[in-house]
C-alpha cells in the first residue's frame, strides 16, 4: 500500500472528481454523507494507514473528506487514461477525472471482500479501522517493540495482527522472521531484548528493501500484479540464501509459512498443518 499511496499522491492532488461509481455490490460501508458528495470534489493528499489507503479531497458544501479503502488480498487500484467498460466484472469502485481518465478499484477472484467509506473529518477520527490499528512496522517501528510484542501468541500471527502492530502482511512476515532468525512459533512473551532489538531491525531493513525494489519497478497507472521481491516466503524446498539449508515450509489452507530450519528452529522441522489434519 506504501508503493501505492506514493503513486498516487504524485498524480492525484489537485485533480478534480467527475463522477464516482460503485458497480460492486455492498462496496460502500457508509451513507453519510453520500458518495455523490465527491462528484466536484478535488483530490488534496493520499496517505497510507498500515494495509488502509486513505484519499483525501476538498468538496465543495461538504468540506474535507477522506474515502477510506481497504483493497483486501485481491483488490488492485489502477489509474487508467481510458474509463472501463460498466459491465468489467472486477469493477468495484470508478472514480471519473477529467480527460477520460480513470481511477478503478478491481477485485480479481470471486469474493467481494474489498470495502470503501466515505468519511468526515469527524468520521475519520471515530474510525474503527484507524482507531484500533498498532503503530506502523516501517519505516519507524515501536523502541518498545519488546512491550508492544508481549502477547502469547505465535510471532508469524502477531506480526501480522494488525491491531497489534500494522502494515506487515503473509508474505513479507516470514521474510522478517528469517532475517532476524526468529522461530515463527516462538511467542511474542517470550522474546528477549536482543531477540527485539533483531526483529525490530529486520522489519526496517525487510519492508526497507520491498519498498526498494517497489520505487524502481512500480509506476503508474500501477500493476495488476506487483513484483514480490521474496528470499524465503514460498521457496520451500530451496536452499536457504543465508546458510543453504532446504527451506521448509508449514501449509495453511490458503497460505504458506515458509522457514529455515537451521536459521530459525534449531534444526527442528514443524509440523505440517495440512498432513496432521490429512491424517487424523
Ligand atoms: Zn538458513
Amino acid at each position: 500500500m506504501e508503493i501505492v499511496a506514493r503513486r498516487l499522491g504524485e498524480a492525484l492532488p489537485g485533480e478534480r472528481i467527475e463522477s464516482i461509481l460503485t458497480p460492486g455490490i455492498n462496496v460502500l460501508k457508509t451513507f453519510d454523507p453520500p458518495l455523490h458528495a465527491l462528484e466536484g470534489a478535488t483530490f488534496s493528499d493520499v496517505r497510507r494507514r498500515g494495509k488502509l489507503l486513505l484519499l483525501e479531497a476538498d468538496a465543495p458544501g461538504h468540506g474535507p473528506l477522506t474515502l477510506l479503502m481497504h483493497l483486501m488480498s485481491a483488490g488492485r487500484l489502477i489509474l487508467y487514461d481510458k474509463r472501463g467498460s460498466l459491465r468489467d466484472k472486477t469493477s468495484r469502485v470508478l472514480i471519473r477525472l477529467p480527460g477520460e481518465r480513470e481511477l478503478r478499484l478491481r477485485e480479481f477472484g470471486t469474493k467481494q471482500a474489498a470495502w470503501i467509506k466515505l468519511l468526515t473529518l469527524d468520521g475519520l477520527e471515530a474510525e474503527d479501522s484507524l482507531r484500533t490499528l498498532g503503530p506502523e512496522a516501517w519505516p519507524d517501528p515501536p523502541a518498545s517493540l519488546e512491550e508492544t510484542l508481549a502477547v502469547p501468541r505465535p510471532l508469524h500471527s502477531l506480526l501480522r495482527d494488525q491491531q497489534v502492530i500494522a502494515g506487515i502482511g503473509r508474505t513479507w512476515v516470514d521474510e522478517i522472521l528469517h532475517c532476524a532468525k526468529l522461530s515463527p512459533f516462538k511467542r511474542g512473551d517470550d522474546l528477549s531484548a536482543r531477540e527485539a532489538a533483531a526483529l525490530r531491525k529486520a522489519m526496517i531493513s525487510e519492508l526497507g528493501r520491498v519498498l526498494d525494489v517497489y520505487e524502481e519497478r512500480v509506476a503508474l497507472p500501477l500493476p495488476e500484479k506487483f513484483p514480490k521481491p521474496t528470499r524465503v516466503h514460498a521457496h520451500q524446498g530451496e536452499p536457504c540464501p543465508r546458510c543453504e539449508t532446504v527451506l521448509e515450509a508449514v501449509f495453511y489452507e490458503d497460505y504458506v509459512m515458509t522457514y529455515c530450519p537451521h536459521c530459525q528452529t534449531e534444526g527442528r522441522i514443524l509440523k505440517d498443518r495440512r498432513l496432521s489434519r490429512l491424517l487424523k
